[in-house]
């Protein structure tokens, strides 16, 4: 059957064939092209391969290589790579957008090898991607399953296996092994850090940045664009920073990513914090705080008023003992809720409400808020203005618990702390029950942990700090002569480390101490007084552990110094 025939067909068709005619028509026509297209291909003399681009498959991962708009102009799809080497479909030679677009990809280092193919099938082709992406957005979040979680597993037993593997997956495998890799390390969070020749990843595992793996240029780039489409950000925006979210699940357990980008000299940089709600958050045992401070921490949850603030820099665990604390008071017969920013893990029983600076929804509005649902405990992720101090230290003197987290060095600078903020001593005293700060350490990697005696210069440290944590605590600790040291394997990264403890000084206000608030003693003065009740200070809680070769003094030394 030919055009001719189908239009004479036509004529007398009734309605409901007419459109299964002009398909066929425009189904005929098209072949037409395809095969004058194959002619002219010929004709090239071999300069160009010719492409049925609608029946050809395309790797997803290429649509990224190019901004759809502009390939839509350009009448251009990449169908094919490996390595530097790319083809491309493309409709007509000639045309300006065609050549200025097959430029930026040669200068961005590809081999390209040209293919002519029709514009409809090009167009469809692009069509066919944005509308797979579409739904693949609306779907939101990608599952990791339990089959494919074991056979991730295999291939990531550790970080330099994972990196190997990434530069062999799709961006979208890539991404995923990344997420895995850091979920299966416990780390917090993911850091792309592009350079001039090739992008750094980091993992902050246990508190520290530790390179995994370095991505070329290219995948680097696909491996962006895919965060950037997953977080619901705008992919051609790449010079100014840029806020999202995403979440991938594994083995049922959903796990929120915050991301940020930022623009630097050599490209975006994106970090991905990862938020895992349904980690197992630890207990104040499983935390490591020595048997003196679990005893002040467990008598802590009898109490039915008081504000309890933890200080800490970002990193050093608060919220983590916020959360332990809170499970402490977490009872049926009290209702606890609590305010944050984010939620980083979802608690049985508790209200847990999302602070959002952006829609006005902060820390003081919240705590107005929260106050009128009648609570037993409160728990403010962060105090960082007067309005909210005030309406803590009240509502902590009227019958509910109050927990909260400063920004300061040691526990007891809170006091000066929110003096300077503008409270009135003889407000802060009464409200205040207990002031605690921390620090974590790192521990030796029980896989490779060495036993080796220690130097005269170091015994001598070691009895002369202990010597004064005696006088404090009144229990004697023995002088090491022997310490672990910290080797590395491949369990630990080649870090000598594995796993974190607390290092921490607890201090409950008793009524003399109050009397000192009141009388504006200095933070020497007061902190001379919590010692003498049986305070140690974060350094000699570190030094007892080190002692007792729980973590090494070089540790005790970076966090506490
Ligand atoms: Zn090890």
């Amino acid at each position: 059957m030919d055009i001719k025939d189908l239009m004479q067909q036509s004529k007398d068709a009734p309605d409901h064939q007419i459109k299964t005619l002009v398909d066929a028509t425009a189904k005929i026509n098209q072949d037409f092209k395809e095969e004058a297209l194959a002619d002219q291909a010929k004709a090239s003399g071999g300069k160009y391969g010719y492409i049925d681009i609608a029946r050809t498959p395309i790797n997803p991962d290429l649509y990224y290589l190019v901004e759809s708009e502009i390939a839509q102009k350009a009448l251009l799809i990449p169908f094919f790579r490996l390595g530097a080497k790319l083809r491309v479909a493309i409709s007509d030679p000639n045309k300006a957008e065609t050549l200025s677009l097959l430029k930026d990809l040669t200068d961005k280092g590809f081999e390209l090898q040209l293919n002519l193919a029709s514009s409809e099938g090009i167009l469809k082709a692009l069509e066919l991607f944005h509308t797979a992406q579409n739904a693949f957005k609306s779907n939101l979040k990608t599952t990791i399953n339990e089959s494919e979680l074991e056979a991730y597993q295999k291939e990531i037993e550790n970080l330099a296996k994972l990196t190997e593997k990434i530069g062999l997956s799709s961006a979208k495998e890539g991404l995923n092994l990344l997420e895995l890799g850091a979920i299966k390390t416990g780390a917090s969070d993911i850091h792309f850090q592009p350079q001039e020749k090739s992008t750094l990843v980091r993992f902050r595992i246990d508190g520290i940045l530790q390179n995994v793996s370095e991505l070329s240029p290219e995948i680097y780039k696909q491996v962006a664009q895919q965060i950037k489409y997953e977080a619901g950000m705008k992919l051609n925006v790449i010079n100014i920073p840029q806020d999202g979210r995403l979440s991938f699940m594994v083995n049922e357990r959903k796990i929120d990513v915050r991301i940020s980008t930022i623009p630097t000299e050599f490209g975006e940089t994106i970090v991905m914090r990862i938020l895992d709600s349904g980690k197992k958050f630890a207990s104040f045992e499983e935390l490591g705080f020595s048997e003196r401070d679990l005893k002040k921490l467990k008598e802590i949850s009898d109490l039915s008023q008081g504000m309890i603030l933890v200080t800490g820099p970002t990193g050093s665990g608060k919220t983590t003992s916020l959360y332990s604390m809170l499970n402490l008071y977490n009872t049926p017969e009290r209702k606890i809720i609590t305010l944050e920013d984010p939620i980083e893990y979802h608690l049985m029983r508790i209200v847990q409400s999302q602070i959002s600076e952006k829609s006005g929804y902060t820390f003081a509005k919240g705590l107005e808020s929260v106050l009128r649902q009648d609570p037993d405990v409160v728990m403010i992720g962060e105090i960082r203005d007067i309005d909210t101090a005030n309406t803590a230290l009240q509502a902590a003197l009227t019958g509910h618990v109050m927990l909260s987290t400063l920004h300061t060095n040691s526990a007891i600078e809170s006091i000066p702390r929110l003096i300077n903020m503008g409270l009135e001593a003889y407000m802060i005293a009464p409200a205040l029950d207990t002031l605690m700060a921390q620090r974590l350490v790192r521990q030796f990697c029980p896989h490779c942990k060495k036993q080796e005696a220690i130097s005269e210069t170091e015994q001598k440290y070691f009895a002369e700090k202990l010597a004064e944590a005696t006088l404090i605590t009144k229990e004697s600790y023995p002088t090491p002569t022997e310490l672990p040291v910290a080797v590395g394997c491949e369990v630990c990264n080649h870090t000598g480390y594995l796993g974190r403890i607390v290092v921490a000084e607890v201090f409950r206000a008793d009524d003399e101490f109050k009397d000192l608030i009141v009388q504006k003693k200095s933070l020497l003065e007061l902190t001379k007084y919590a010692q003498s009740k049986g305070m140690t200070t974060m350094e000699q809680d570190g030094i007892v552990k080190a002692s007792q070769g729980l973590t090494s003094l070089e540790e005790i030394k970076r966090v506490t110094s």
